[in-house]
């Protein structure tokens, strides 16, 4: 397998555009090696520009969820742009994807819809703050919400919990209202808390995907409900990833724990660039132009992605069932993985939510950011360049959720599994 033509492009595009990439995680730096340069989808395979084709599992980090060129969804697209691209003005497909969206879930009664899910999970937290006249924000280590400056956080130093800007750029002015807290430790967020009288919100990913696959327990999401009731704070439940993948009526379904604001992304554009937050009426009652926070959008709500957007949920409300069809594919593949590691004396630690997969190369179970970075990076590495060279596209992060589709057969899970039992035998033999 030769990938000389994606060594090539990517030396061109370092040169042209920071690091290659239009998005960090597409370059590749975790696991080493060159990403590769891609020329097409079908179904649940990628095509790169040396000819070479991969079976899927990021598919496009989520939104792909009926795989590559969906029929429905591609003809969709060609239809809304036959008519223009963008309009400025209110369209027919913005009401009809409202309708779509709160009926998916209870606890949206009016929806706001964004290009993506940085804009979405910014402009609920602007929500929130505006709603509650507060200004601190609690948010867990190991979630992501996007690269807006108050979600740029990392640990304070010794026992504060308010954050540090992540990354050069933030003013720690913006962070000092980020309080930090550990995934699935309800004491921790007691402490938060305590440390400040001023919440407006608790943002959280009620199963997490952005430190691998990590959900939160159901106890915790429960405590969590109490806590922000007891002390005036919103609920956020940042469902841009597992929104439409993990449970089709939001992670308040499998829960039972209801949010008071929801932020949605990936599946809801069908591969267009879509976000949405939504509440119920009085919050969102809160917003411009009805109420006085303000936020807006000179493509949101764009025609194209709408109908894009549209004919993916339309097509997932038809076929409810699909998603624990996936679940169930999504499972046999991370337990046959698991087998394989155990015959080459490795330890997996696994989950599925639905049609999203996560596997950690870790002895313990895995419950929050700090176990997810106990987990072995360098075998990560050499399993990820192994089940590349086999035709196996994974996510290039130890921390990233793995997708299936639609599309992904259980000819290509067995296929898949059988390729990680040589790729790890290998690895353990030499
Ligand atoms: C992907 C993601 C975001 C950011 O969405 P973008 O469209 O990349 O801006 C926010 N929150 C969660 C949970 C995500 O997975």
């Amino acid at each position: 397998m030769s990938i000389d033509a994606s060594i090539k492009a990517f030396e061109e595009a370092q040169s042209l555009i920071p690091g290659g990439v239009n998005s960090p995680v597409r370059a590749f730096k975790s696991v080493g090696g060159t990403p590769l340069f891609i020329t097409e989808g079908e179904g649940a395979y990628l095509k790169d520009i040396d000819g070479n084709r991969y079976v899927d599992f990021v598919q496009s980090w989520g939104p792909l969820i009926f795989g590559h060129r969906d029929e429905s969804i591609e003809n969709a697209v060609i239809e809304a742009v036959k008519h223009g691209l963008s309009f400025g003005a209110p369209t027919l497909a913005e009401t009809e994807l409202a309708k779509l969206v709160i009926s998916f879930f209870d606890s949206i009664d009016k929806v706001r819809f964004v290009s993506s899910g940085t804009e979405a999970v910014m402009s609920a937290i602007r929500l929130a703050r505006g709603f509650t006249g507060r200004d601190d924000i609690i948010k867990f280590t190991g979630c992501y919400h996007g690269h807006s400056d108050s979600l740029l956080v990392q640990a304070g130093s010794g026992a504060a919990t308010f954050g540090n800007p992540s990354s050069p750029g933030v003013p720690a002015d913006f962070t000092k209202h980020t309080l930090l807290a550990e995934y699935n430790n309800i004491e921790s967020v007691k402490k938060c808390f305590n440390d400040s009288k001023e919440v407006a919100c608790v943002i959280i990913e009620p199963i997490a995907g952005n430190m691998g696959l990590v959900p939160a327990d159901k106890e915790f999401l429960h405590e969590l409900r109490n806590l922000c009731d007891a002390n005036g704070a919103l609920l956020i439940f940042d469902e841009v990833m597992s929104g439409f993948r993990a449970t089709i009526n939001g992670a308040e379904s499998i829960t039972g724990v209801k949010p008071d604001i929801v932020t949605l992304g990936k599946v809801i554009g069908g591969g267009m660039p879509v976000g949405a937050f939504g509440a119920r009426a009085e919050i969102m009652s809160k917003l411009s132009p009805e109420g006085p926070v303000y936020q807006a959008g000179t493509l949101s709500g764009n025609p194209v992605a709408m109908a894009a957007g549209l004919a993916a949920l339309t097509k997932l409300k038809q076929n409810a069932r699909v998603i624990s069809v996936l679940e169930a594919r999504a499972k046999r593949l991370v337990e046959g993985m698991q087998e394989a590691a155990l015959a080459c004396g490795i330890t997996m630690q696994i989950d599925v939510r639905g049609s999203m997969f996560g596997f950690f190369f870790n002895e313990k179970p895995v419950k929050n950011f700090a176990d997810a970075c106990n987990s072995n990076a360098e075998l990560f590495a050499k399993f990820h360049a192994g089940m590349l060279k086999e035709g196996f596209y994974f996510a290039c992060s130890l921390y990233e959720t793995g997708f299936i589709s639609t599309a992904t057969t259980d000819m290509m899970i067995e296929d898949t599994i059988k390729a990680s039992a040589k790729v790890l035998k290998e690895i353990t033999n030499g």
